[in-house]
């Protein structure tokens, strides 16, 4: 069933929700498993949202 009205929240145009996203450095830990860098969104600042904006009209 689809949803008659839309989320209140909207998603980040910039990283589109994936506000924290894990980088491989090419190097790899002791283990032998990659070693990942985390890089955040600064568009949203990694909330992955970004906040409604109401336009408003100025009268002259
Ligand atoms: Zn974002």
């Amino acid at each position: 069933m689809t949803q008659p009205t839309p989320a209140r929240a909207r998603i980040c145009r910039d990283c589109d929700g994936f506000s924290v996203v894990a980088i491989t450095t090419g190097l790899r830990n002791r283990d032998g498993s990659r070693e990942t860098v985390a890089a955040t969104c600064r568009a949203c600042n990694s909330t992955g949202r970004v906040r409604l904006v109401v336009k408003r009209e100025v009268a002259a």
